[in-house]
């Protein structure tokens, strides 16, 4: 037992894919995935009567949305109305304080030591496994009850935002097989500090999302889940992708050191905030912020990004079950371009599918067999043009409040302009109907260039298009056929390509000739190692995660216009190939920063 003991405890290090750097040193919770998506932990005995409080405020929950639902039900016919009406008495009565259903959770919490949602999602599954197996049809049919008020009372759980296992305990780290860019945007940082899971790619929205709220973590760290058990200390290591269990005193001493340092130099670029992103040579460039909820416009104005390049409306979809309407929408567009405080705001029309799900789409994301290659961004707006009309009603109103440009995902023809366009004119008719006031002029269409085509026909969309966001994440994994999202392939995914380059510096100049402005909106414009090639490139704006601005501006501040251009011909001429745009590169980074 002893000898098991020191072997569980002694320091182990797994390696994964380092998407968002800086160290985590805390308790882990693992999140062991029983195929239902239900977050197993163990808590502590003290832990147990908010574990109860939090099924009470479900249950009030619940209760709450049962009525609603009775309510509508009594405007259906008589007899409709009637069989509906006892359903959810029923329901109701499953729900009651003090019901067996109820006081069975309770115990489980109380006897097994698991966090509340395990503790129904188990309850529900042994109640509802019994009465199935009954002979009575009408017993037998009870099981659907039960499974539906497991599932009202799970609503709950996950609009929680803190609930991915850590609603009360602090400096956790989150340990999981993978992690839905829906869950990750639900992380709250006062309580999650780290994340490590077996799955995920370099370049996944988890990734985008777990960087832009600073909260180290490592993907694709295969069998992670395995090798540590809820309340292990582990240190997750951002930068080296590595997680270190049960750390040695050594170790645990270097990390805090290196956690220290890390933050000294956050405070130290924080200082950037008020200067400009103007090269050696004055050439300004564009800094902005890609947003995913009304929460990051503090960060993106406290790291002084000059407006929002990109905000990914799809996000304001997910963790819910309805589809917000025209008003939501107002109100939450009109909130980010208020806080914002007459900074641009570029809002990008739904980009669902592929990776990003939400679970209020589901009936019109059907099932796909390449999700990245099917239903996606604007094909999925053509495809139910009511969805997108009303998001455009709601960015035309919005717009009265302050500068709005309108950008399209995923475009790959003109036609696709043509037809976003059109519905856009049938928003600004509907609005003007109705006698809503509309801006003087429609906000700007810009598109992404994110596809292939899309980058090869420029030539042909800039003719029906005001400006063009490069998004390099997709345009990488399309162009090298690289899922950017799966961890086996991860080391083959490389914006430094050079026919990435090729794709950029056309799409660069192709703008730059129609008087467009292009910006990179991809991770690429986040990382300051790639800063000067992309100055190099042509481009003057860069729209990247909040925390990045500092970063970026430093490098920035260092670089000259005419060596990055003469770098980047350097590339062009002799590089055959992304190493060796990837040496030429270091080369030039190494004397920006020895400077
Ligand atoms: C991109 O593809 O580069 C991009 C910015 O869009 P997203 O990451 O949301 O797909
Ligand atoms: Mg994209």
């Amino acid at each position: 037992m002893m000898a098991r003991e020191r072997q569980i405890k002694s320091e182990r290090i797994l390696q994964g894919l380092g998407v968002s750097s800086g160290v985590a040193i805390g308790q882990a919770h693992v999140r062991e995935s029983d195929g239902s998506e239900i977050i197993k932990y163990t808590i502590p005995a003290t832990r147990i009567g908010s574990e109860i409080s939090r099924l009470e405020e479900a249950i009030n929950q619940a209760r709450a949305a049962v009525r609603r639902s009775q309510r509508r039900a009594a405007q259906f016919s008589d007899e409709m109305a009637e069989d509906m009406e006892l359903l959810f008495e029923v329901h109701l009565r499953i729900l009651d304080e003090g019901a067996t259903f109820t006081r069975n959770v309770e115990n489980r919490i109380r006897k097994e030591l698991v966090n509340v949602e395990y503790a129904v999602a188990e309850e529900v599954r042994t109640v509802a496994a019994t009465f199935a197996s009954m002979k009575d049809k009408h017993l037998a049919a009870r099981a659907e009850d039960i499974r539906e008020i497991g599932k009202r009372l799970m609503v709950f759980f996950t609009r929680q935002a803190q609930s991915v296992s850590v609603t009360h305990d602090k400096n956790a780290i989150i340990i999981a097989d993978e992690m839905t860019p829906a869950e990750a945007i639900s992380l709250n940082p006062d309580y999650v500090i780290g994340v490590a899971t077996n799955y995920g790619g370099p370049e996944s929205h988890t990734a985008i999302v777990t960087r832009a709220m600073g909260i180290p973590s490592v993907l694709g760290a295969k069998d992670i889940t395995q090798h540590v058990r809820s309340g292990d200390t582990v240190i997750v290591d951002g930068k080296r992708g590595k997680i270190i269990i049960n750390p040695s005193k050594a170790t645990l001493r270097a990390y805090t050191k290196e956690q220290q340092s890390f933050l000294a130099e956050n405070r130290r670029l924080s200082l950037l905030r008020d200067q400009l992103a103007r090269t050696k040579d004055g050439t300004l460039i564009n800094l902005l912020a890609n947003i995913e909820t009304e929460k990051e416009c503090d960060a993106a104005l406290n790291n002084g990004a000059e407006g929002v390049g990109l905000l990914r409306s799809e996000f304001l979809y997910m963790n819910r079950d309805d589809i917000p309407d025209e008003e939501e929408q107002t109100r939450f567009f009109t909130s980010i371009i208020k806080q914002m405080n007459g900074k641009p705001v570029t809002i990008r029309t739904l980009d669902v599918g592929g990776e990003k799900l939400s679970n209020s789409l589901v009936k019109q994301l059907k099932k796909a067999e390449n999700p990245a290659l099917g239903l996606r961004a604007i094909r999925f707006s053509l495809k139910f043009p009511e969805l997108l009309e009303d998001q455009f009603c709601a960015i035309l109103r919005a717009s009265l409040e302050g500068e709005v440009r309108i950008l399209l995902p995923m475009i790959s023809s003109l036609e696709e302009i043509h037809a976003a366009r059109e519905i856009l004119r049938a928003a600004a008719k509907r609005l003007q109907k109705r006698g809503i006031g509309l801006p003087v002029k429609l906000p700007p269409v810009g598109v992404m260039i994110e596809v292939p085509a899309a980058a090869m026909a420029v030539d042909y969309l800039v003719n029906d298009c005001d400006f063009l966001s490069i998004g390099t994440n997709d345009l990488t994994m399309y162009t090298l056929a690289i899922d950017r999202g799966d961890q086996e392939v991860a080391s083959l995914y490389n914006p430094l390509h050079p026919a990435l380059l090729q794709m950029i510096r056309k799409a660069g100049d192709t703008g730059w000739h129609h008087g467009l402005s292009v910006a990179v909106c991809g991770e690429m414009a986040g990382n300051p190692d790639y800063s000067a090639l992309l100055v190099g490139l042509g481009i003057y704006e860069l729209s990247m995660s909040p925390l990045a601005v500092p970063r970026v501006k430093d490098c920035i501040r260092r670089i000259d216009t005419h060596d990055a251009r003469r770098m980047v011909s350097r590339i062009t001429e002799e590089a055959r190939g992304s190493s060796q745009v990837r040496a030429i590169l270091d080369e030039y980074n190494k004397k920006l920063f020895a400077e």
